[in-house]
Order: C-alpha cells, then sequence, then structure tokens
C-alpha cells in the first residue's frame, strides 16, 4: 500500500529475536541485557505476514538480534516462503553457525542471505564483535554459495577500527559474486553517537576512483551500487546519515515483541500484541492506519536518543 507520501510499503523487516550471541560495539552495549520471554511464536507471525501480504508487502527479511538463535527459525521461513505474493525472503546474520544450517534453510525457502562481516582478520573481528569467530562466519559464507544461496555482506565501518580494511573489502568484490556493502555507522550505542567514527560512504569512492555507479537491483535497496571492469561482484553504499534516502524508503519494520516501527530513526512504536491473538481480527486495519502515518524521515542527529538498541529493533 502507499503512504500518505506515495511511498509503496511492500519491504517488510521482521525481527524474530532482540537475542544475539555477539555484542557488536555499534549495535548495543556489553552489559545489555536480552530477553525472549516476549518473541512472537508461529500463529502470531502466521497472523502478521498474511496480513502484511494482503497489504502488499512482496519482500521480507528476517533479522534480530539473531535469527539464527531461533530453533524454530527453519519453521519461519517455510512459513513466509508459502506466501505466493513474498517473492524476496532473505535473513540478515551475523552467520555464526549458518553452515550447518544453511542446508535445511534453503530447503525451507531461503534464497537470500546478507551476512554481517566487519573485519577479515581474527582479532579485530573478535573484538568488534565482542566474541564472535571469523571462522565460524567465513564458513557460513562459504556454505551459503554452495547451497546456491545468493550472499550479501555488510560492512559497518569504524573510523580507526576497520576503516583500514576498505581496500580489503572492495578487492572481495572484485574477486567472489558476491555485493559488499559499506553501512555508515548510525546513533545507536554509545559507539555509534560518536559522529567522529563514522566513516561517510564518499570516502570509499575517493579511495577507488575505479568504481563507477551501476543501477540498483531491486529499487527498495537502501544502497547505492557501484562495480568496476573485471569485478565478480558490487560494492554498496548505504548511507543513511550523508545521503538520507527517506524519501524512497520503502520500510516497515516489526520488532521481535510485535511493536510495529514504521522508521528506523524515530523512535515511535505501535503495539500490534492486542491484535495478535485469536484471529487476529482488527489488526489489518491497524496496520493500514499506522503504515499510512509512516514518518516523512529519520530524525538521527547530534540530539537523536535511541530509546532502544539495534538489536531491540532489528536492523
Ligand atoms: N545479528 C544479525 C547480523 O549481525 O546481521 C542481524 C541483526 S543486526 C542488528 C542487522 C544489521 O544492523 C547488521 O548488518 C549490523 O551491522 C547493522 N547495525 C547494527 N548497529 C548498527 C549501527 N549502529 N549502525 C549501522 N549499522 C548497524
Amino acid at each position: 500500500m502507499r503512504d500518505w507520501m506515495g511511498r509503496d510499503l511492500h519491504y517488510l523487516r521482521l525481527s524474530l529475536t532482540e537475542r544475539c550471541g555477539l555484542k557488536c560495539v555499534y549495535c548495543r552495549e556489553e552489559n545489555a541485557a536480552c530477553a525472549d520471554k516476549e518473541e512472537l511464536g508461529l500463529p502470531e507471525l502466521s497472523l502478521l505476514l498474511r496480513a502484511f501480504a494482503e497489504l502488499g508487502v512482496t519482500k521480507v527479511r528476517l533479522t534480530g538480534g539473531e535469527p539464527l538463535v531461533r530453533r524454530d527459525l527453519e519453521q519461519i521461513v517455510h512459513l513466509a516462503a508459502g506466501f505466493e505474493t513474498i517473492r524476496d525472503l532473505s535473513i540478515t546474520t551475523n552467520a555464526q553457525g549458518l553452515a550447518e544450517r544453511i542446508p535445511d534453510l534453503h530447503a525451507a525457502g531461503l534464497r537470500r542471505v546478507n551476512i554481517s562481516l566487519d573485519s577479515l582478520d581474527e582479532e579485530r573481528y573478535r573484538r568488534m564483535t565482542r566474541g564472535g569467530d571469523l571462522r565460524k562466519a567465513l564458513a557460513g559464507l562459504e556454505a551459503a554459495f554452495r547451497a546456491g544461496v545468493k550472499v550479501k555482506l555488510n560492512v559497518v565501518l569504524v573510523r580507526g577500527e576497520n576503516d583500514g580494511e576498505i581496500d580489503d573489502f572492495v578487492a572481495l568484490a572484485r574477486e567472489c559474486p558476491l555485493d559488499v556493502r559499506f553501512i555508515e555507522l548510525m546513533p545507536f550505542s554509545a559507539l555509534g553517537a560518536c559522529g567522529d567514527r563514522r566513516v561517510p560512504g564518499a570516502e570509499i569512492l575517493e579511495r577507488h576512483p575505479e568504481l563507477y555507479p551501476v543501477s540498483a537491483r531491486d529499487f527498495s535497496q537502501p544502497s547505492e551500487d557501484y562495480r568496476a571492469d573485471g569485478f565478480a561482484g558490487r560494492v554498496g553504499l548505504i548511507n543513511p546519515i550523508s545521503h538520507k534516502f527517506c524519501k524512497d524508503c520503502t520500510r516497515i519494520r516489526v520488532t521481535s515483541d510485535g511493536r510495529l516501527r514504521m522508521c528506523l530513526g524515530v523512535n515511535q512504536e505501535t503495539d500490534l500484541r492486542p491484535w495478535l491473538a485469536g484471529t487476529g481480527d482488527g489488526l489489518y486495519q491497524v496496520l493500514r492506519n499506522a503504515m499510512y502515518w509512516k514518518p516523512e524521515s529519520h530524525s538521527f542527529s547530534e540530539q537523536y536518543q535511541a530509546v532502544r538498541a539495534m538489536n531491540q529493533i532489528g536492523g
């Protein structure tokens, strides 16, 4: 459906949990607790997906927290893949443990995966994720390739941390048939709020003048895509701060505890829980109304105060 600005809202980011085995430095604080008691179950997810499909959602990304911590992820993928109108289904994951589960996820209908990988250096990866194992993430990446699942890599650049690896990631896009997307740091967590740690996307283009713009694979994607002659893959820039893309934003978010959030950078939410009991009567109407009034743009700025950490919203 279209909102008051005429934006076609067809892309749902559905968070399945706020739990995650990692604690990426830009996502949440080290000691933040994670709750699982309010996570939506299969019946509620089924009601939600049906209502969104009727409202014109054709693209669904399952996220978190970490979707792999849900033991029923394969069932959820199967459920979502069963909606004929949901033509693009993917997950965003840190890929720790993905290698073991990719065959069943693929069998359930998963065809695309976004893997977060902020460093190709084991020690830096462990530091940035506060405990992650780079070898596991790379094993997940390879297993996804082998299973025929398309892969995009997400790299959040943090000045003074992994910005020295820009060339290595660009080289990866040159050698491998995958998209490497550099994401600008957004103001979640104390580190994310530090504007001087943000690396504007323009810096990557200055370092790599061989990159030229190409048309997006999908008009709802947030990244601007680039490639260079001889590249097997692409380089994507996701610049929510330096280049707001709100006027083209087609996204809707639902948190793992059932709150509809129409903008990542606006704290306003609608609690859907009361409409997710029983047959879900009234849900369609509540969604329609809240979706119509999607905020015009995010309010990230130096004054922005995130009420929820990124893992509690679903990135
Ligand atoms: N656990 C999964 C993962 O690691 O991909 C899914 C959830 S994670 C919150 C989703 C995405 O949000 C990741 O690509 C992550 O890098 C990004 N993200 C989290 N905090 C961010 C921040 N402060 N700025 C920019 N991107 C962020």
